[in-house]
């Protein structure tokens, strides 16, 4: 059987997990949210409780070259030590004399965080000797930081071959895995994808890979104007993207061929400016006022999106049909997102993730109401993208 953190023996071993403590700080230094604290604790307490010791190793911020006291990983000591429940020992340089004496007397139970890797250059390299030195401190390495598990890094990817019987994902890596796997590989039809956000060109080729996975794909947002624009219909001053015309219809003649159905929003709530203050108008989607702006689905669109989510087996969203941090353009939204916990609630499998969704369902507090709500952004467009997560990789290989 293959090595997981499952069957794993971590009796007397120290445990190197990189992890996502990129948290965001206020002006005191204070963590503002700790959810990806929160995140790591199974895959820590099950490395304690197993009799080991751990390691911590993030990255906090983007240092330029060296130290930097805005970035010290040193300001969310007691946030990590009120989560975990114990105190923890730190490590004011990640690699060094220090670290080496601290990790070597590290005893079972116990919890040592590094400071920040990325006061090295070399980690954001993948520089082999300063990874070396980082492999020395543990027995075994644990990587439980999906959101940078698309970079090469020293600490996500580089440093798994040092370790080549003794590594796997942590418990977080494990459920981003399973759950893109219960959408893309395993998904239980029918099966919905909402693609929104700004652009087209920054979904295309999530869309590409869509088209042979799912049977419904919703499109809202800023996008929706390109598709708008490119089937003859006056779009006023929405976002568009002209040089992605022949990509949209290109998109929905390869849906038509491979049957799968498209949704675009049949009206729009348009605008006269960007704005909060805006005066608001619904529109046709193909027929909006010269000068004013789609900033959010209107009700047509509303019912018939939520009609297809709330009848769906599998759920993928990502990103916004409409402006939601305003609340004048949040409607939209905010009614997939409570469509979407409908649906989870009558037993689809759902997943928000990479793309501003996120925040939708964070801002709507209906997280807890669906399946999985991913913690990388970036890294998980990558991975609905169909690209090799490197960080991945280096686990499985
Ligand atoms: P993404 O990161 O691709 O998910 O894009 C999210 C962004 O798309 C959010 O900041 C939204 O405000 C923006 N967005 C959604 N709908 C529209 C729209 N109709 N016009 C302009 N921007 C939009």
């Amino acid at each position: 059987m293959k090595t997981n953190i499952d069957n794993y023996d971590f009796s007397g071993k120290k445990a190197l997990i990189r992890v996502d403590f990129n948290v965001p700080l206020n002006d005191k230094f204070e963590v503002t949210d700790n959810t990806r604290i929160s995140a790591s604790l199974p895959t820590i307490k099950k490395v304690l409780n197993g009799g080991g010791s751990v390691i911590l190793m993030s990255h906090l911020g983007r240092p330029k070259n060296g130290y930097e006291d805005k970035f010290s990983l040193k300001h969310i000591i007691s946030e990590v030590e009120k989560l975990i429940g114990q105190s923890i020992k730190f490590a004011p340089d990640c690699i060094g004399k220090e670290a080496k004496e601290l990790s070597e007397n590290l005893k079972p139970g116990e919890v040592l965080m590094l400071e920040n890797l990325r006061f090295y250059a070399s980690e954001t390299k993948g520089d082999l000797d300063f990874t070396e030195k980082l492999a020395k401190l543990g027995d075994v390495y644990v990587n439980d930081a999906f959101g940078t598990a698309h970079r090469a890094h020293a600490s996500t990817t580089i440093i798994a071959q040092f370790f080549p019987n003794d590594k796997m994902f942590g418990y977080l890596i494990e459920k981003e895995i399973f759950s893109v796997s219960k959408v893309l590989k395993e998904g239980v039809a029918p099966i919905t994808a909402i693609v929104g956000g700004a652009k087209v060109s920054s979904k295309i080729i999530i869309i590409e890979q869509l088209l042979d996975k799912v049977n419904n794909i919703i499109i809202g947002g800023g996008m929706a104007y390109t598709f708008a624009k490119a089937q003859g219909g006056t779009i006023g001053s929405s976002l568009v993207e002209l040089d992605f015309l022949d990509t949209a219809l290109d998109i929905l003649s390869k849906a038509k061929s491979k049957n799968v159905t498209i949704l675009l929003p049949e009206d729009t709530l348009a605008a006269d400016k960007f704005s909060e203050e805006a005066d608001t108008q619904i529109c046709d989607t193909k027929n909006i006022t010269d000068g004013w702006m789609g900033m959010d689905i209107g009700e047509k669109a509303i019912a018939s999106f939520t009609d297809c989510i709330v009848n769906s087996k599998t759920i993928l969203w990502n990103g916004p049909v409409g402006v939601f941090e305003m609340n004048k353009f949040e409607k939209g939204t905010k009614a997939i997102a409570l469509a979407v916990a409908e649906a989870t609630k009558k037993g689809a499998f759902t997943l928000v993730g990479g793309g501003d969704s996120v925040a939708a369902v964070n801002k709507f507090n209906l997280a807890n109401q669906v399946s999985h709500v991913s913690t990388g952004g970036g890294a998980m467009l990558e991975y609905l993208e169909g690209k090799e997560l490197p960080g991945i990789a280096a686990i499985l290989n």
